[in-house]
């Protein structure tokens, strides 16, 4: 075991783990990148690391300095935690629609969080463009710097999964990937990996899983950003192509219904012993129909973005289940078999 200097250098190097019951569906080998595991809980560790380093590394910001940022709670956790402890501050805006958990971790990290009313991005009080203005205020008058992190629209974010994911995932493998599958919040995680492994392989093939309700796959399948459906899943389900996106095609687009993610989901708590959140779901679904697009034998890697403890008011919830129509969870809320 290594020894760190500080709890940044934990960010990262995270195992890839064997999904059995959707390898043996498959007669593929899909492996999860086990994101849960960085020291925030999630996948937006790293981006929160490379935003805040590129914001030092072009001087717009010092030691004292504040971090304005919108997200729907996993960036808020990597950028504080990477924030408090390089001495920065942050202000996170966030819409009130994400899971308790996550606002709680934000407030008990020490993030000042704002909650703003959900409303889709054209409109100007959606929670991306409050923070955009809200770090234009701070900037003016704090005299340390006052950064927007843009984790959308700042390419620094796809950048650090081109250089940490994707060489994290070729080496794991060690070069036998045949395919890799993710869904898109901000493309980050999607376009940065990607690029990475292309680098190494033009043969890796790229899947989107896009969850209804965003844009993307009818813009990758039919070249117009439209919807359809909606989705309980956090973080994730685009409608316009962010900067991280820009110069990004993948080579299949899935859409994936909520009931197919969350019966995954349920398998693998109950049978591998893997309790993730939805997005992850969303995930594996992906991996499973390109193992299907490309046939058996091959290896695919998907993103196991972050743990189901920041869901279990919801998707682990058999009561908001049910009011969304979804398969409910058999095992959680029996009573105990045996007396004691
Ligand atoms: N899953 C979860 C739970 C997330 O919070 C995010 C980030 N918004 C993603 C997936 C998507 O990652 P990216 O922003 O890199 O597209």
């Amino acid at each position: 075991m290594e020894r760190y200097p500080s709890v940044i250098a934990a960010i990262g190097n995270t195992p890839l783990i064997r999904l059995r019951k959707a390898s043996e569906a498959t007669g593929c080998e899909i492996y999860g990148k086990a994101e849960f595991m960085n020291p925030g809980q999630s996948v937006k560790d790293r981006a929160g690391l490379f935003i805040i380093r590129d914001a030092e590394a072009r001087g717009l910001i010092r030691p004292g300095g504040i971090i304005v940022e919108g997200t729907a709670g996993n960036t808020g956790i990597g950028l504080t935690l990477v924030a408090k402890a390089l001495g920065y501050q942050t202000v996170i805006v966030i819409p009130e629609t994400q899971s308790q958990e996550k606002k709680d971790a934000l407030r008990l990290m020490g993030a000042e969080l704002l909650e703003v009313p959900a409303v889709p991005y054209r409109n100007p009080n959606n929670y991306v463009k409050v923070s955009g203005r809200l770090a234009d205020q701070i900037s003016k008058s704090h005299a340390d710097g006052a950064i927007w992190a843009n984790q959308f629209d700042n390419v620094a974010n796809r950048d650090g999964h081109m250089v940490t994911t994707a060489e994290e995932i070729w080496s794991q493998t060690g070069g036998q990937i045949d395919g890799f599958v993710c869904a898109v919040g901000t493309g980050g995680t999607l376009a940065g990996t990607a690029a990475g492994l292309k680098r190494h392989s033009g043969h890796i093939k790229i899947g989107l899983a896009d969850p209804m309700g965003a844009a993307l796959y009818s813009y990758y399948t039919n070249g117009t950003l439209a919807s359809e459906g909606s989705s309980i899943t956090e973080g994730i389900g685009q409608g316009r192509i962010t900067a991280n996106l820009e110069d990004f095609t993948p080579d299949f687009a899935y859409q994936i219904p909520d009931g197919e993610a969350v019966s995954i989901l349920f398998d693998l708590v109950q049978e591998e012993g893997l309790c993730l959140g939805g997005s992850s779901g969303i995930n594996i679904a992906g991996a499973m129909r390109m193992a299907r697009d490309l046939g058996p034998g091959h290896t695919i890697v998907t993103v196991l973005c972050d743990s189901g403890n920041r869901y279990q008011t919801k998707l682990y919830n058999p009561a908001f289940l049910r009011s969304q129509g979804l398969p409910e969870p058999d095992w959680i809320g029996t009573a105990p078999k045996y007396d004691i």
